[in-house]
This record gives C-alpha cells, sequence and structure tokens, in this order.
C-alpha cells in the first residue's frame, strides 16, 4: 500500500450551507404571503382552480422566472417573452410588453 500521501479527511455530506439539517427548519413565518389574506382566499366563492392559482401567487409558487430562479431550477430569471425584465408574477401579468400586445390582440 502507498503510504506517500496522508489519508483524506472525510468529505462533508453536505457542502451548502443553507441545506444543512440545522438551517432546513421552516415555520410559519418563513411561508411567503400573508396568512391572513390566504385564510379569506378559502373562504371566497369561487371556483377551486382558482382559489388554487391565487393561493400559488401568493406563496410565490407559480412557475415564473423569479420563482424557479429562488429554487435553484432555472439560472437565470429573465422573461422569455421579452428579454427586457425579471419574470414575476406582477411583470407577467401586468407590465411585460409582450403580455400587453397579446391582451391587447385578444379584445
Ligand atoms: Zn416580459
Amino acid at each position: 500500500m502507498d503510504t506517500d500521501h496522508p489519508p483524506r479527511p472525510p468529505r462533508p455530506r453536505n457542502q451548502n450551507p443553507d441545506m444543512s439539517p440545522t438551517n432546513r427548519t421552516c415555520s410559519i413565518q418563513d411561508i411567503p404571503g400573508s396568512i391572513e389574506l390566504k385564510q379569506r382566499l378559502w373562504k371566497m366563492k369561487s371556483p377551486p382552480k382558482l382559489k388554487q392559482f391565487l393561493w400559488r401567487m401568493l406563496s410565490q409558487s407559480l412557475p415564473v422566472g423569479s420563482n424557479l430562479k429562488r429554487r435553484h431550477i432555472t439560472p437565470d430569471a429573465l422573461c422569455k417573452r421579452c428579454f427586457q425584465e425579471e419574470e414575476t408574477d406582477s411583470h407577467i401579468f401586468f407590465e411585460c410588453p409582450y403580455a400587453k400586445m397579446i391582451r391587447r390582440a385578444s379584445v
């Protein structure tokens, strides 16, 4: 057996400090969105799919660029339609020039 090199120390199992077991705990305060607003949302008389969509928007869980980047699913959050700004909920529904053009054309 070659003994020129000392044995390597074991690799840490998790090298990302944010994902260490001590940082994985999540409390109700860490969840995005107003709890009161979410409670009112579920009491609305509207189709369940609309409630679920709005809940996902309040919880920052819609698959828009900014949320996907935050979850390390995509490397950039740039809007894939206009390539001008970060794709957020408000950008894609209210500010994106491409989305505005589509809305105008559909009326
Ligand atoms: Zn855009």
